[in-house]
C-alpha cells in the first residue's frame, strides 16, 4: 500500500479516536466488493439493459394484487442481480464496520444497500434507507417481517397490526422513503460529529444532504472509495483504496492506540 495511504489510514483512525459520534453512511461501492453489481457508472446494469421503469411505485399502488402476481410469476428484469445478491457473503469493509462498532467507535450504520450484508456480518445498528430485500414492510405502519416467514395467502397481503397492504421492502422507484427510516437518518446525522463515506458518491438524495449537514455543523468527513467522488472536495480525510483494503487497517489502528 503506498505511502500516502499508510498515513490516510493514521489519520483516519485519529479521527474517528477523537470524535464523539461516528456514523458510516454506506453506498453500492461495497455491495459492489461482495461482486453485486450497481445500476449506475459504465459497468452498471442500468447502462446495460436500459434505464429503469420510474413509474414502478405508481403501478404498485394502482393494483397491488397485480403487482404481487407479476413479482410471483415473472422472472426478474436483472437475472445477473439476483444471482448475485443470492450468493453474496460480506467482505471485509462489511466485517471491520462490525469491528469498530464492537469497539464503541462506530455508533451506527445508515445504508442505501438493500442485500442483508451488514446484518450477515454481523452489525446491529442499521438503517436501510432503501430497505431490505429479506423483509417485507406495510406500507402504512411500516411494520416490517422476514419474508419468509409471512404467510402469503391472499394477494396483496395484509398487514396484521393495522391492515395495510404490505409489499416488500425494498424502496421502489417513485416510493418514498419509509418515515421511521428517514427520521432515524436525520437523528443520526443530528448526533454525528464525524460521517464515514464507505462505497458511496452520496449524489441520490436523501443520503446526498447527510455529509453536507455533518460538515456545516463542524464535524468531519472520511472518505473511504476508490474511486474520486462528488463529495472528496468536502472531505478531511481520503482513504484512496477500496473499503475491503483500507477499513480492517483502521481498525487496526484503532485498536493499537488503545491498547
Ligand atoms: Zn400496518
Amino acid at each position: 500500500m503506498p505511502a500516502d495511504i499508510a498515513q490516510a489510514i493514521d489519520d483516519a483512525a485519529r479521527t474517528i479516536r477523537g470524535s464523539h459520534y461516528v456514523v458510516a453512511l454506506v453506498g453500492a461501492g461495497l455491495s459492489a466488493e461482495s461482486g453485486i453489481p450497481t445500476f449506475r457508472g459504465p459497468e452498471g446494469l442500468w447502462t446495460k439493459h436500459g434505464e429503469p421503469d420510474l413509474r414502478d411505485y405508481d403501478r404498485f399502488q394502482e393494483d397491488p394484487a397485480k403487482w404481487w402476481e407479476m413479482r410471483i410469476s415473472r422472472a426478474s428484469q436483472f437475472p445477473e442481480l439476483v444471482e448475485a445478491l443470492n450468493t453474496a457473503i460480506p467482505n471485509e469493509g462489511h466485517f471491520a464496520l462490525k469491528d469498530m462498532e464492537d469497539e464503541g467507535v462506530l455508533r451506527h450504520i445508515i445504508t442505501q444497500n438493500i442485500d442483508n450484508l451488514h446484518q450477515i456480518a454481523g452489525s446491529r445498528a442499521i438503517t436501510e434507507i432503501h430497505g431490505n430485500r429479506t423483509k417485507l414492510r406495510c406500507i402504512e405502519c411500516s411494520s416490517r417481517w422476514p419474508m419468509d416467514e409471512f404467510p402469503m395467502d391472499e394477494l396483496p397481503p395484509h398487514c396484521p397490526e393495522c391492515g395495510g397492504i404490505v409489499k416488500g421492502d425494498t424502496v421502489m422507484f417513485g416510493e418514498p422513503i419509509p418515515r421511521d427510516a428517514l427520521n432515524e437518518c436525520i437523528e443520526q446525522t443530528r448526533q454525528c460529529d464525524c460521517m464515514l463515506l464507505v462505497g458511496t458518491s452520496a449524489v441520490v438524495y436523501p443520503a446526498a444532504g447527510f455529509p453536507m449537514e455533518v460538515k456545516q455543523m463542524g464535524g468531519t468527513l472520511i472518505e473511504v472509495n476508490p474511486n474520486e467522488t462528488p463529495l472528496t472536495q468536502y472531505v478531511d480525510v481520503v482513504l484512496r483504496a477500496p473499503a475491503g483494503e483500507a477499513l480492517p487497517r483502521v481498525v487496526e489502528r484503532i485498536r493499537g492506540d488503545s491498547a
